[in-house]
């Protein structure tokens, strides 16, 4: 069986050091000493000036909304996870679809401008697979309407734009630290933002809103994480450098091996490079992909349609509406299997098993 995703385990004894310190201390949660070890050690891998380790993702989402102040309208993309959508309703604000470019899968700047009302308060953009929006052009949008802007970096642990992090861009950045992500903390999530008041107010947030021993300063929630999730975030982190490598080699196989297939892949952002974060195809028709994954899933090769069905026409919440772009791509795309044990042998496979099934 192979499935399309699995998690990396650092070495056993690596995390059990780490349980050895929080035995001896007894501090389990509440901001504890590895926590703030991860934050700080997170913070020079990836060269930001601020970071707030939280529960995972979808919290971060919610409490960038909260401490933006963001009410109303959100212009954001149909082609994400749930959470990028669920996070903007949960909240209390209103999202509006755009659609998508079709070669980088991300928001496209162009139809962003055409949905601005006089709602409209924030956008919020994923990086798809980890390829960066157009931020550059979501930037000059944002200043010319006094816009905020969010982006969803759930998959962009580690990439660059003209070698400055992506997380940096935007008024505040969230990641994932989820098992299925590149890097993870288990469970867990990261907020990153240029801006120290903001910093503060998130931090704030992250703590039921608690300024003092008998005061509350506002509304917050609780976004801590653990001492447990710390120390996997802090075994792993040791691996990302080799993590890194190893997808990237798959990933070059899977090309090398699928030249014949009738498909593309998302196009990258120029001035950034991949993370390889997922593996993704674009195929030629729905009626290919449905073929090529039952037949697939025949041998236990499991892979996954990730993103479909489009958030704007899946969601029992929120009214329906096509997007043309988005609903064509989301019924061709096609993640296939990419984690650190992976073999290629297991990816050469994959890759004939495909062809063959193609030209049958
Ligand atoms: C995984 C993911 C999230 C949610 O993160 P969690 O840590 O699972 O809450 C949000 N957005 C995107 C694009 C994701 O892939």
């Amino acid at each position: 069986m192979i499935p399309v995703t699995q998690p990396f385990l650092p070495p056993k004894e690596e995390y059990e050091k780490y349980l050895d310190g929080i035995w001896k201390r007894n501090w389990l949660t509440n901001m504890g000493p590895l926590a703030s070890q991860l934050e700080m050690e997170l913070k020079d891998y990836l060269q930001v000036k601020h970071l707030l380790f939280v529960t995972n993702g979808t919290v971060a989402l919610q409490m960038a909304i909260k401490a933006l102040g963001i009410s109303g309208e959100i212009i954001t993309t149909p082609f994400s996870f749930v959470a990028t959508t669920s996070c903007i309703v949960w909240e209390g604000c209103t999202p509006v679809f755009v659609d998508i470019d079709p070669k980088s899968l991300c928001i496209d700047p162009k139809k962003i401008e055409e949905a601005i009302t006089e709602n409209t308060s924030a956008i919020l953009a994923t990086h798809v697979y980890g390829n960066p929006c157009n931020v550059e052009a979501i930037e000059a949008i944002a200043k010319k309407h006094d816009l905020k802007v969010i982006y969803d970096a759930a998959h962009a642990f580690g990439v660059e734009v003209k070698g400055k992090s992506v997380f940096e861009y935007g008024d505040i950045s969230t990641c994932s630290l989820h098992a299925t992500k590149l890097y993870h903390s288990v469970e867990g999530g990261l907020l990153i933002t240029k801006d120290p008041e903001l910093l503060k107010k998130l931090a704030s947030i992250r703590n039921f809103g608690i300024s003092g021993f008998d005061s509350f300063s506002e509304l917050g929630i609780n976004g801590k994480n653990s001492e447990f999730h710390a120390a996997m975030g802090l075994a792993n982190l040791k691996y990302v450098e080799e993590i890194h490598q190893k997808r990237k080699a798959i990933a070059q196989l899977y090309d090398r091996m699928l030249e014949g297939l009738r498909a593309v892949r998302p196009v990258w952002h120029k001035d950034s490079f991949e993370n390889y974060a997922y593996h993704a195809i674009v195929l030629d028709s729905e009626e290919l992909l449905l073929k090529l994954k039952a037949e697939m899933d025949k041998f236990e090769v499991f892979t996954r349609r990730y993103f479909y069905p489009s958030l704007s026409s899946a969601l029992p919440y929120l009214p329906k509406l096509e997007l043309p772009v988005t609903e064509d791509i989301s019924r061709r795309v096609l993640c296939l299997p990419m984690y650190f044990d992976l073999t290629f042998e297991e990816v050469e496979f994959i890759a004939r098993l495909m062809l063959r099934i193609q030209n049958n």
